[in-house]
């Protein structure tokens, strides 16, 4: 529940100085098909790493990229048959590879692999293929046998029927994972999560009688499971684990840490792996806590890593974790201005504009610092986050503190690769708004996913006997509300000045018009005509602006509305009036929503959601779409990932590793699905 995905990022180049080791020179543009643009990150300091710690970062990698099957199959039961087929139709395509229907397959192949499945990462909505059936069959049909990736006892007929329909069918399989409270959103999501015929009802109430509402530190409940039914109809646990479900791909993972291990930088982070590969043998959860604390607590490693089942947007209910990692190391620089707001998280914390009975007394170990990432596997590839915040469990958290990280090589990727694509000229409402965003944007951008991350998801707490998951399906996005609030709260205060990392009081102001015109705008552009808002992060920020946008109604100066939309040569635009009475909004619905949190009122969140997050004015909608059509502005982004090459010795052995950047989208997922797939059958070479 605590990452940040970046917002549309708008060209702020000129903010850059404050921070920035970029080369200007480097080439971040990679690929781009339907609404996605690839880019690829730099590694700044990737040299300054000893060559020990460069091994670590290797085998680490290796370890990441050896768990994608994983997430191809958690995303989808015939995502990983589907990929094979569709790889080797692509490498074996003798026909005019400029045909219409090459193309449209070609573009569908690139999407499929953008959402490790044939759901849209985002929207999870299932991908249209613009190429006919018949093409696909008569591709199908010109494979040589040893290509085909039936499983046992299928024939070529057989599967070809079963995917066509999966593939062509938009009724089938349409949504990866389904919010829609008033259905079965266990059987209506075509995610991976759940057994064939498990229903939402009957999973709630297999984990309603494991839980015991007294455990003061309870586990994770389902993180690492696919809940099945037997061949009684009873439900059970299929356990992710050496000896369990993804066993080749987890023995294969546990290969790689052992020898990242082998490399670790002190005995703290030696302790961690070695309680990660326990939980991997295992699958025993408790084991994960115990991590997951050792992990939380390791503060002072330089390389670090994520690996594990870990976020749960991609479970309707919330409970079973992603596959994801990610590798990185300490951004050294920037770290300063992280560790900063949070050796002062207390004096945040004590002075949040919410009820005292729900702040904190002692918020613990908020540990907070900048890193650049080095691999990007999982869940978090190629589409990744700006920001994370671990562990997720919310006992370990309150106990033991969290880790926090903004991750700034790929923020400086998605700025660099923006600037100039003639968004502030479209949508920001006048010259001196555009010139403030050019010049503090970046770093109150930067500041915003900090403050979100290190202060906002670890403030606050749960009055006794609250249960954590009371607000239910609206939990995410509350939570995410409640951490942007705290954010954009903070953001405003003079303390920043005071603690030397903002040098305007009016900076601030950058991220709000930002915020406001995101969240009342231009965050539509993600959004199909006539869908409704569902993504977690995007209903937090409707709910945001709309709720400030109808709330500061002739709050501002003179009577005048805080903020409001206004038109100009037939355009909308968003106004601010008032940018300090913007804040006293910002902080009387965090006071709100931190009630909500606090107490479990579902019923008010559920109110505020619907209220706010979830329609979509049509109108609106539609100029947005036109006007960001005009400038071809690809609504989502992701990476490809740098190559590293290990540097051997006489005797054979890795002794240092190289960095670089020889690959097109293409060639690396190829080489992915070449040299990382533990969990597909190996046929034929080409
Ligand atoms: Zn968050």
């Amino acid at each position: 529940m605590k990452k940040i995905i970046p917002t549309l990022i708008i060209g702020t180049v000129a903010g850059l100085q404050a921070n920035a080791v970029v080369d200007k020179n480097f080439n971040y543009h990679v690929d781009r098909f339907a609404d996605i643009e690839v880019l690829r990150y730099e590694v700044p300091e990737f040299d300054r790493l000893t060559p020990q710690q460069r091994r670590m970062v290797y085998y680490l990698s290796q370890a990441a990229q050896m768990g994608r099957d994983i997430i191809w199959d958690q995303n989808g039961k015939y995502n990983l048959q589907i990929r094979q087929l569709l790889e080797k139709i692509y490498q074996n395509y003798d026909g005019d590879r400029n045909s219409k229907d090459f193309k449209a397959f070609e573009k569908y192949l690139k999407q499929v692999w953008f959402g490790n499945g044939i759901h849209h990462h985002y929207s999870t909505d299932k991908f249209k293929p613009e190429f006919s059936e018949a093409f696909f069959a008569e591709q199908v049909n010109k494979l040589r046998p040893c290509c085909l990736p039936t499983n046992d006892g299928e024939t070529r007929e057989q599967m070809l029927a079963k995917l066509s329909k999966v593939i062509f069918d938009p009724t089938y399989m349409a949504k990866r994972v389904n919010q829609d409270g008033t259905q079965d959103v266990v059987a209506t999501s075509a995610g991976n999560l759940y057994g064939d015929g498990v229903t939402q009802v009957e999973v709630e109430a297999f984990y309603n009688k494991m839980k015991d509402p007294n455990d003061a530190t309870p586990i994770s409940y389902g993180l690492n499971a696919k809940v099945v039914k037997d061949a009684d109809g009873n439900l059970k646990e299929d356990v992710y684990r050496v000896n369990g479900l993804y066993g080749p791909a987890i023995s294969e993972i546990i290969y790689w840490l052992d020898k990242a291990k082998g490399e670790a930088e002190n005995d703290a982070q030696k302790a961690y792996i070695t309680s990660l590969i326990d939980f991997y043998i295992t699958g025993d959860l408790r084991t994960f806590d115990e991590y997951s604390i050792l992990w939380a607590e390791d503060t002072k490693s330089d390389v670090d890593f994520v690996n594990g089942f870990i976020e749960s947007y991609g479970d309707p209910l919330g409970m079973t974790g992603s596959w994801e990692s990610y590798v990185n190391f300490k951004n050294a620089k920037s770290s300063a201005r992280t560790e900063t707001i949070s050796s002062n998280a207390q004096w945040f914390e004590s002075n949040s504009p919410v009820d005292p009975r729900f702040r904190k007394e002692n918020v613990k170990g908020v540990s907070a610092k900048v890193i650049n990432a080095a691999m990007l596997a999982g869940d978090a590839f190629p589409s990744t986050a700006i920001g994370i915040n671990l562990p997720n469990s919310n006992w370990i958290r309150a106990a033991h503190g969290s880790k926090s990280v903004t991750i700034e090589n790929i923020t400086e990727a998605y700025d660099m690769a923006s600037h100039g694509n003639g968004f502030n000229e479209e949508f920001v409402i006048d010259a001196p708004t555009s010139k403030l965003m050019e010049d503090y944007l970046y770093i109150t951008d930067m500041l915003h996913t900090d403050l979100h991350e290190c202060l906002g998801h670890a403030s606050g707490k749960l009055l006794p006997g609250v249960d954590g998951d009371a607000l239910k399906e609206n939990g995410s996005a509350l939570e995410e509300a409640r951490a942007d609030l705290f954010a954009l709260y903070y953001l405003a205060d003079p303390k920043l000045l005071e603690l030397g990392i903002l040098d305007n009081p009016n900076a601030y102001q950058a991220e709000y018009y930002k915020y406001m015109l995101n969240g009342l705008m231009t965050q539509l552009n993600r959004i199909e005509p006539g869908a409704d808002i569902e993504e977690a992060h995007m209903r937090n920020r409707q709910l945001v602006a709309g709720w400030a946008l109808k709330n500061g109604k002739k709050k501002a100066k003179g009577g005048k509305d805080v903020v409001e939309l206004v038109k100009k040569g037939g355009k909308t635009y968003v106004k601010i009036n008032d940018y300090p009475a913007l804040r006293q909004l910002f902080a009387t619905l965090l006071a709100e929503i931190q009630r909500i949190k606090s107490e479990g009122d579902y019923k008010a969140g559920n109110d505020l959601i619907q209220k706010y997050a979830v329609k979509v004015d049509p109108k609106l909608h539609k100029e947005v779409l036109d006007r960001f059509s005009k400038l071809d502005i690809p609504p989502y982004r992701g990476f490809i990932n740098p190559l590293y090459t290990p540097v051997l010795n006489e005797k054979g052995e890795i002794e240092d590793v190289t960095i670089s950047w020889p690959e097109s989208y293409t060639e690396q997922m190829l080489r992915l699905s070449r040299d990382y797939s533990p969990l597909t059958k190996k046929g034929c070479k080409k």
